[in-house]
């Protein structure tokens, strides 16, 4: 792509949603769901026009199979069920009947009564202020737009682009429109909506594909084959790149290339330092569409299952048996390695359980993670049944998140020991000797350390919500990320009074929250004592290196000095000099 230099270079920041470079002209599509022509039809036509309704929704529902096993061929996955659970939505009979009457009461065309329902029922959707539910509703959005496409299949080439290579931008992609990307054509893709918990940035990221989310500009800004850099690393758009950016670029694309590819070599090494201590590095997975590119990473087991992203797909919670044959895939694709599934963490800024009849004054100060589980036994006791069931088919553990005392731990433990009195008595083969730890993620669990310690096999600290609720500084709120920072003191003290406590007690601890992938802090991290670093899958390759380039008694000697440090940046600076010295190679 030449530079265009006739230009001023414009850069538009965003949301780095999944890592890598890109360097093509870019593509726009317009916003999606726009309303269709509008007209009166006659009594005898209405059967016609539900006809033609029932037509589009069948259509629809091929091509949803069709891409379900076009992203399993993708992922080399069986049951990626995204596009499935898109299809069971035009089987919801309260949306095709009303659609039906519609086209009877009002006699219209079908596309326009299809359209009209949707557009209520979405309305509905997005005002419920939660942000995983609104991402459901793109999920809605997408299906809706397919039919109406579907009215007339032939005219519509919308997410076809052009044959050249390009980087895509939109007002929002549907995980449907990530799977079904032409890869070869599209190298990347920035969005004016969207989040890093979407579907799209969560598929993005399991192919490999660069892509911005959260756009400050307005898409009907940028003209199309505008000459443009998406920068997936630190969230940027830039169009009409000046010569020297550009080149800026394609350095830094070449030496990411190289550092690729000679880690790519060391992938599976065993991870210890040039001292010999070993750090296990696992990955972190929302869903099993991940599973390939973990294990392509070399990580030594999963740190973390998210397990509330199974809400992403349903209403509620899949019952014990579907739980069980999910969390069982998870354990038998990742053995010998071992597999942490973490119970239920809804609530916050992620997906609720159940509707809330008001909404929280405080919602990550609220009802969320174990305080969900604990006062729903019964959904508790089928996830906890389910991941003891799938401890019989590879290695598993189980974790629980947002613990804040004794008490709760004692009535987890007592869960499972319920759990598995009921499947012994059922016959039922599964671990006895689970593993059972939780998540240091709440400041009081911190402090407490040393009362934890005792009752668990095992620490992963939250980092996330540490760093949050340590600093008073909501994790997902712009205005107070100046705050929001992993090396204050106080957070770093924390980490340190944790592996302290889990040392004494003769259990391990490991990180698991973004802090642990950032390989800027891996010295300062070793060096407090972390036994394990959970990263997400893309971030695997790096930390290994990392570690493998550091001595333990250097990192724990600069640790030491970094906790006597009164500040942030000191102790950053700490680290960062650290890690410059032994693998400078790999920051940015
Ligand atoms: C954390 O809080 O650091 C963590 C890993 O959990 P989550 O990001 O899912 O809250
Ligand atoms: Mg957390």
């Amino acid at each position: 792509m030449p530079a265009s230099d006739h230009h001023p270079e414009i850069i538009y920041e965003g949301i780095p949603a999944s890592p890598g470079i890109a360097i093509a002209p870019v593509h726009v599509i317009a916003r999606g769901f726009s309303a269709p022509e509008v007209y009166q039809i006659d009594e005898a036509a209405v059967s016609g026009e539900q006809n033609r309704f029932q037509e589009a929704v069948e259509l629809t529902k091929r091509q949803l199979v069709e891409l379900q096993s076009r992203l399993e061929d993708l992922s080399g996955e069986n049951e990626s069920g995204i596009f499935e659970a898109h299809a069971m939505m035009l089987e919801d009979k309260a949306v095709v009947d009303r659609v039906r009457k519609a086209i009877a009461s009002r006699q219209q065309n079908a596309e326009y009564a299809f359209y009209a329902v949707m557009q209520n029922f979405l309305e509905a959707m997005r005002r419920i202020p939660d942000p995983y539910l609104r991402e459901r509703t793109a999920d809605i959005e997408d299906v809706a737009q397919r039919v109406l496409r579907n009215f007339s299949p032939d005219s519509d080439a919308r997410h076809q682009g052009p044959d050249d290579r390009h980087i895509l931008v939109a007002y929002d992609l549907a995980p449907s429109d990530t799977a079904s990307m032409n890869r070869r054509h599209v190298l990347g893709f920035a969005t004016e909506q969207g989040s890093v918990n979407s579907h799209t940035a969560i598929l993005a990221r399991a192919f490999g594909v660069p892509a911005v989310v959260g756009l400050e500009c307005a898409v009907i800004d940028v003209m199309a084959l505008t000459p443009a850099i998406l920068d997936g690393y630190t969230g940027k758009l830039i169009l009409h790149p000046s010569p020297e950016t550009l080149e800026r670029y394609r350095r830094l694309d070449d030496a990411k290339a190289r550092v690729r590819s000679s880690l790519d070599a060391k992938r599976g090494a065993a991870t210890e330092t040039v001292d010999g201590r070993q750090i296990t590095v696992s990955a972190n997975i929302e869903i099993v569409e991940e599973l390939p590119l973990v294990k392509r990473s070399g990580a030594k087991g999963i740190g973390l299952y998210r397990t509330e992203f199974l809400l992403l797909n349903s209403e509620e919670m899949p019952d014990e048996a579907a739980q069980t044959d999910i969390y069982a895939k998870v354990a038998r694709e990742m053995a010998p390695h071992p597999v942490i599934i973490r119970t239920l963490d809804a609530g916050g800024d992620k997906l609720p359980v159940e509707p809330l009849t008001e909404p929280e004054p405080n919602p990550f100060l609220g009802w969320r993670g174990i305080r969900v589980s604990l006062a729903r036994p019964a959904m508790f006791r089928e996830q906890i049944r389910a991941v003891l069931r799938a401890s019989a088919q590879g290695k598993v553990a189980v974790m629980f998140p947002m613990i804040s005392g004794l008490s709760e731990v004692w009535r987890c433990k007592e869960m499972v020991r319920r759990c598995m009195d009921e499947l012994d008595k059922e016959g039922v083969p599964f671990d006895k000797d689970l593993p059972v730890g939780v998540m240091i993620e709440v400041p009081a669990a911190a402090l407490c350390a040393d009362l934890l310690a005792p009752e668990v096999d095992f620490f992963s600290i939250g980092t996330n919500d540490l760093i949050q609720y340590t600093v008073a500084a909501d994790r997902v709120n712009p205005h107070v990320a100046e705050l929001y920072r992993p090396t204050h003191p106080a957070v770093i003290r924390l980490i340190k009074r944790t592996i302290d406590a889990a040392t004494d007690n003769g259990i391990w601890t490991g990180i698991c929250g973004e802090m642990a992938g950032d390989i800027r802090l891996t010295p300062l991290l070793i060096g407090l004592g972390v036994e394990e670093l959970s990263v997400g899958p893309q971030q695997v390759p790096l930390v290994g290196q990392a570690i493998r380039s550091l001595s333990y008694a250097q990192c724990a000697a600069m640790s030491d000095e970094a906790l006597r440090h009164s500040r942030s940046q000191g102790v950053l600076d700490l680290s960062m000099e650290l890690a410059r010295k032994h693998y400078g190679e790999l920051l940015d």
